[in-house]
C-alpha cells in the first residue's frame, strides 16, 4: 500500500537543508509575487533569507487569512485523560523514566472534568493521553468518546498512533479529529528521542496520517516539536506531507500546530533555539504557502506573543489549559506535562480576541454536519 514514506525516502535531509539555507532574497521575493506557491517558494520563505520580509510576509498572510477564515479565532482546550505512559521521549514529563504519580480518570471524573470546561464556555475538547496499552487502549477511548460526545460538540484526540480499523471504530463511535504531530523527521534524532516504547517505531508514526487518511477522519492536525531538530528543515518535511495528505485523502481537513520545547520536570534543553521572530516567521510562511490550513498555537507561548500572532495567520488558540489529568476540577495539583506560559481563563482571552476586532468562537461544527 502506498504511504508518505516512499516519497520522504526520496528525500536526503542533509540536501533539503542545504537547499533551504542557500535561498535568495530574489527567491523569497518569487515567492511573494506568485499566485500560488509551490514547495520550493515554502523553502525561500522559511529560510534566512527570508527574515528581511517579514514585514510584507506578514501582510501578506494577515490579508489571506482574513480572506479565508474572517476574522474568527476559533478557542479550544485540551482534556488530559491519563499520564500513564510506557515510552521513553527526552522530552516529556509523563516519560516513563520520570518518577511522578501517575493516574488514569474513571468515567466519573471524566465527567467531573467535561462540567468544568462545558462551564467555561468550550465545545470542542482535545482529548489527551500518554502511550499505556494496558490501561489506555481502544475500549478505553471508545467509552470516553461515548461519555463526552454527549457534552461537547467536537471531540478531538491526541494519543497514540492506532491501526486504521481502530480508528474506523472510534469514527463510528463519535470521534473527528486526530493529532498526531511527528516529533521530527529526522530519523536518527528521532530514535535518540524515543529510545525505548512504541513511539521508537518511526514508521508506524509517520505513516498514522495515511491510516487516519484512509479511515476517513474529519480532520488530521500535524507539527513538529520545535526545539528537536532544525525547526526549517522539519517544516518543510511537513510541509511535503501536508501536500501529500491533502491530494491523496482529499475530503480531510488539516492542521498545522507549531510546539515549541517548554520547561518541564526533568527537562530538556532545545537543541535548536527558536526566536520569536522565527516562529511569526514560520506561521506566515504556512500562510502564504497554504490558504487552507488551519494554523493552531496552544498556551506553551506567552501572552503577548499569542495576542500578535492572532492577526497574522492563527485560526485557533486554546485557553485556561490544564496539561494534568484531572487538572480542572479532580485534581488540580498533580504535575503537568509541560509548563503554560499563557495562564488566561477562557473568558479572558474571548475578552482579548473581541477587542482585536476578531471574533471568538467556541463552536464552528456540529455532528449534522458530518
Ligand atoms: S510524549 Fe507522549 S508518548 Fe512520549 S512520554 Fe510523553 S506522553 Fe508518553
Amino acid at each position: 500500500m502506498v504511504s508518505f514514506i516512499d516519497i520522504f525516502n526520496q528525500y536526503s535531509w542533509d540536501e533539503v537543508k542545504q537547499r533551504i539555507y542557500s535561498k535568495t532574497a530574489a527567491d523569497v521575493e518569487t515567492a511573494l509575487g506568485r499566485q500560488s506557491r509551490t514547495l520550493d517558494d515554502f523553502m525561500a520563505l522559511i529560510s534566512p533569507a527570508a527574515a528581511p520580509y517579514l514585514e510584507p510576509m506578514a501582510r501578506l498572510s494577515q490579508q489571506l487569512t482574513q480572506q479565508r477564515f474572517g476574522k474568527t479565532i476559533q478557542l479550544y482546550v485540551p482534556m488530559y485523560l491519563s499520564n500513564e505512559c510506557n515510552n521513553i521521549c527526552t522530552y516529556c514529563g509523563f516519560s516513563f523514566d520520570n518518577k511522578v504519580r501517575r493516574r488514569t480518570l474513571s468515567a466519573t471524573e471524566m465527567l467531573q472534568e467535561a462540567t468544568a470546561i462545558r462551564s467555561m464556555g468550550y465545545e470542542h475538547v482535545l482529548l489527551v493521553t500518554g502511550e499505556a496499552n494496558q490501561t489506555v487502549h481502544v475500549p478505553y477511548f471508545k467509552n470516553a468518546i461515548n461519555l463526552l460526545k454527549k457534552q461537547f460538540a467536537h471531540i478531538s484526540m491526541e494519543v497514540q498512533p492506532l491501526d486504521e480499523a481502530d480508528y474506523r471504530e472510534l469514527i463510528t463511535e463519535g470521534l473527528h479529529t486526530v493529532l498526531v504531530y511527528q516529533e521530527t523527521y529526522h530519523r536518527e534524532d528521532y530514535k535518540k528521542h524515543h529510545p525505548k516504547g512504541k513511539k521508537s517505531n518511526f514508521q508506524y508514526r509517520i505513516e498514522t496520517p495515511d491510516r487516519l487518511g484512509r479511515a476517513g477522519v474529519h480532520k488530521i492536525g500535524l507539527g513538529i516539536l520545535i526545539g528537536l531538530e532544525d525547526w526549517r528543515t522539519d517544516s518543510f518535511f511537513t510541509a511535503l506531507h501536508l501536500q501529500y495528505l491533502e491530494r491523496t485523502y482529499w475530503q480531510t481537513k488539516y492542521s498545522i500546530s507549531f510546539p515549541r520545547l517548554r520547561p518541564f520536570s526533568g527537562g530538556l534543553e532545545p537543541k535548536v533555539e527558536m526566536v520569536d521572530r522565527e516562529l511569526v516567521q514560520l506561521i506566515c510562511a504556512w500562510r502564504i504557502f497554504n490558504q487552507e490550513v488551519e494554523l493552531s498555537l496552544s498556551t506553551r507561548e506567552l501572552p503577548r506573543f499569542r495576542d500578535h500572532v492572532m492577526q497574522l495567520g492563527i485560526t485557533s488558540i486554546s485557553a485556561g489549559s490544564k496539561t494534568n489529568p484531572g487538572g480542572y476540577a479532580v485534581e488540580p495539583e498533580s504535575l503537568e506535562q509541560f509548563e503554560i506560559a499563557d495562564e488566561r481563563s477562557p473568558a479572558e482571552m474571548a475578552r482579548v480576541i473581541s477587542s482585536i476586532g476578531y471574533e471568538p468562537v467556541w463552536k464552528d461544527w456540529d455532528v449534522v454536519l458530518s
